[in-house]
């Protein structure tokens, strides 16, 4: 068996063996889904479990001339799907969602395998993917237009809501089964086809859950998951005019390239962009329900959320009571193999994850941070970082600049109430924030000053398929979730009726 770059003996052999034992074995067989058949590819490329290094299965190579008959299959499917009732076309995702749920621990287990995070977030993870699946079946039957008062006399003025025609996903590692529903789910109910792009890294997640829906009933071309290297397969998806909108869920480096290259045939795009959120806790809080807030804000996918807290601001009077009960906590993480049902934390799926995270540490250290880390007795491959909590850090450290994406917490002490807004606003990131305080006032007041598409008061988990998912600034373009993210997939129409008044001949 090759191994990658390190050798681990901790869990060798861990996520081949699990993969052996699904019963599903066409989630295995690493075909792509274009056009209603099953693509091996000439050329096929490996999936790595990142906690060992070591080779798990492999996937189809597909090309720019395979990703060029996906479009026209997508093209040629849309004219009929999107003449179903919306009642109909829910019915399939209702099937489809009720698909991944009753396979939800083989899903979990390929998810693991290839991404890494603790087999209960894989699970939870299939949950929440599904979730988007039944709400946009529903949602679907609600793409109401509008009606508007006339300001012509005799005429009669109708806006509706229609699919925009062929989409486009390209979709992160993160979340490799609910990044792709999210999208899917709208884009389907709103009556579009959809074609898939996942990350190589997680491309096994993605072929399992085109299986489930080719089993509910998707029809041929509806949906579609070409695999292979990304910029070969993104420039036909983009140059084509075919394709009328893209949605991107990634890093704001490729979303704004991508951005360039759907603006040369103007396609409309949804941009899910990195994040920096500011964690902000006051000293009037509960020290506890703060501390819980921040561990499940900063370490819920071993760290690798575009939501994890990356600047823990701490008001002065809490702040050493805070950073010790928080380091406390940190101490207390367990690292390893994400098929292992005790611990917290797994690998980073990419090696420049890892490497990311030990830099901001070193940087912090050397310019005065203290860190505590997670205590470890086994020795782990190259893939994983030891939980960290880093106090005292600065504005000028790397880590209070930049998107972490790891599980490294900096924790920054504040004065007041002002200097603390202009300083988690200082970021040209503005996807999700946080808030803790007993004051109702002062949480009015931040909600409204706090440059962030999405905020959490006194709470760290806010996210789920009702809510406009989104950012301000450089996190991204549009929203995903809730009636917001349908209209993501819809062209407005608007219809003047004229002459009214007058009888026919
Ligand atoms: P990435 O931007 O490198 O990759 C995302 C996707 O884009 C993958 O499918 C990848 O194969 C593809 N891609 C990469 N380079 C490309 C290119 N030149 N042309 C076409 N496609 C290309 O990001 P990543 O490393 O996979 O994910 C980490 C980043 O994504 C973080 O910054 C994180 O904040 C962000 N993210 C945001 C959200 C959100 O909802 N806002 C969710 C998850 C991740």
């Amino acid at each position: 068996m090759t191994i990658h770059g390190f050798r681990s003996a901790h869990s060798a052999g861990l996520a081949a063996r699990c993969l052996e034992k699904l019963k599903r074995r066409d989630f295995v067989e690493g075909a792509a889904l274009i056009d209603g058949c099953w693509i091996a590819g000439q050329q096929r490329d490996m999936v790595i479990d990142p906690a060992s290094g070591e080779e798990i299965a492999d996937v189809a190579r597909c090309n720019a001339a395979d990703m060029g008959l996906a479009i026209a299959a997508a093209e040629q499917s849309f004219s009929a799907w999107r003449g179903l009732l919306p009642a109909r076309r829910g019915a399939i995702l209702k099937s489809w969602a009720s698909l991944m749920l009753h396979h939800s621990e083989e899903l979990a287990m390929l998810v693991t395998c290839e991404q890494g995070k603790p087999i209960t977030e894989a699970r939870h993870e299939i949950a929440y993917g599904a979730g988007f699946l039944e709400w946009f079946a529903a949602e679907g039957e609600r793409a109401y237009g509008e009606t508007i008062p006339s300001h012509k006399s005799g005429s009669l003025l109708h806006v509706r809501m229609q699919p925009i025609g062929v989409t486009a996903a390209i979709t992160p590692w993160n979340f490799p089964v609910a990044m792709i529903t999210r999208k899917a789910a709208a884009a389907l109910a709103a009556g579009c086809p959809m074609i898939v792009k996942p990350a190589p890294e997680t491309p096994l997640s993605a072929l399992a859950i085109a299986r489930l829906a080719e089993q509910a009933g998707v029809p041929r071309g509806v949906f579609q998951v070409v695999v292979g290297d990304p910029i070969e397969l993104s420039v036909p998806l983009l140059s084509d005019p075919r394709t009328r909108a893209l949605s991107f869920t990634g890093s704001t480096e490729v979303g704004r390239l991508l951005l360039g290259e759907s603006a040369k045939s103007v396609k409309k795009v949804s941009l899910e962009l990195g994040g920096h959120a500011p964690f902000v806790v006051f000293d009037d809080v509960n020290i506890e329900k703060a501390v819980s807030g921040a561990m499940a804000a900063k370490f819920a996918t071993s760290g690798q959320d575009c939501l994890a807290a990356n600047r823990i601001y701490v008001q002065r009077g809490l702040y050493n009571a805070f950073v010790e009960a928080f380091a406390g906590a940190v101490r207390r993480l367990k690292v390893g193999h994400g098929l292992d049902p005790a611990i917290d934390i797994g690998p980073m799926t990419k090696a420049s994850v890892a490497k990311k995270c030990r830099l901001q540490i070193d940087d912090a250290v050397a310019k005065g941070a203290q860190a505590v880390s997670a205590k470890q007795d086994e020795s782990l491959g190259p893939n994983f970082v030891l939980p960290t909590l880093l106090s005292d850090v600065t504005e000028g450290m790397l880590i209070a600049q930049e998107e972490t994406f790891g599980p490294v917490a900096a924790v920054l002490p504040f004065d007041t109430e002002e200097e603390v807004v202009a300083r988690a606003n200082a970021s040209e990131m503005g996807l999700a924030g946080y808030i803790y305080t007993d004051s109702l006032r002062r949480a009015l007041r931040l909600s409204e000053q706090l440059e962030y598409g999405m905020l959490g008061v006194n709470t760290a988990s806010f996210t789920g398929p009702p809510i406009p998912f989104g950012g301000w600034k450089q996190s991204g373009l549009g929203r995903e979730g809730s009636r917001h993210g349908l209209a993501e997939y819809m062209e407005l129409k608007y219809v003047c009726f004229g002459d009214l008044a007058a009888r026919e001949r």
